[in-house]
């Protein structure tokens, strides 16, 4: 496998990602997920496998490429014998709640059919998948045993 190819480590090896089609006309679906990080992934995945029709919507950060060029030349700056070659650029918002666990689930100004799943710190890869399950089951109408942990009612005990 050629690792300096330029292409990130995935895509050698199963293929150039894919592309996905620009929001154009109005669509109708079950659900639609907002961010298509891992999280937005990971639900959209656990409800389609589930039967649920979901659309993902993504918007990147329109000032990601800036940054991401931004910090290349800096650190040319410091090393310049080092041959930057930007490949990926991706930008993530690091919020951390003061007992260190996340939100899934409704918040009460937004009604039951707005379900957030945020606020990680750094242990959203690890996160996610039990939000990814615990949204599904709250989307159908079930009890998930961690619900009361990671919702947004324990800011009131
Ligand atoms: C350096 C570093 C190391 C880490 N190490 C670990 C680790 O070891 N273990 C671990 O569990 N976690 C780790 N994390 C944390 C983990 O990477 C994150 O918690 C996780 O990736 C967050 O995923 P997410 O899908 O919730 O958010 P994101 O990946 O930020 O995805 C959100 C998506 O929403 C999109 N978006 C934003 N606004 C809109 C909008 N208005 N409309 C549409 N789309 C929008 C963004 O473009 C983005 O793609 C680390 C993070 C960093 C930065």
């Amino acid at each position: 496998m050629d690792l300096k190819s330029g292409y990130p480590f995935w895509a050698v090896k199963n293929g150039l990602l894919k592309t996905f089609p620009q929001l154009t006309r109005d669509h109708q679906s079950e659900v639609v997920v907002i961010g298509g990080g891992i999280t937005g992934a990971l639900i959209a995945d656990e409800l389609s496998r589930h039967g649920h029709h979901v659309v993902v919507l993504e918007r990147r950060d329109a000032r990601v490429e800036e940054k991401a060029e931004g910090l290349a030349r800096k650190v040319e700056e410091l090393l310049p014998k080092l041959d930057i070659n930007l490949t990926f650029s991706w930008g993530g918002t690091f919020a951390e709640t003061d007992d260190g666990l996340p939100f899934f689930g409704p918040h009460e100004e937004h009604g039951p059919r707005v379900q957030f799943a945020m606020a990680y710190g750094g242990n959203g890869i690890s996160y996610s998948m039990i939000g990814a399950k615990l949204l599904r089951e709250l989307i159908e109408g079930r009890e998930h045993p961690l619900a009361a942990l990671f919702s947004f009612q324990r800011l009131k005990l």
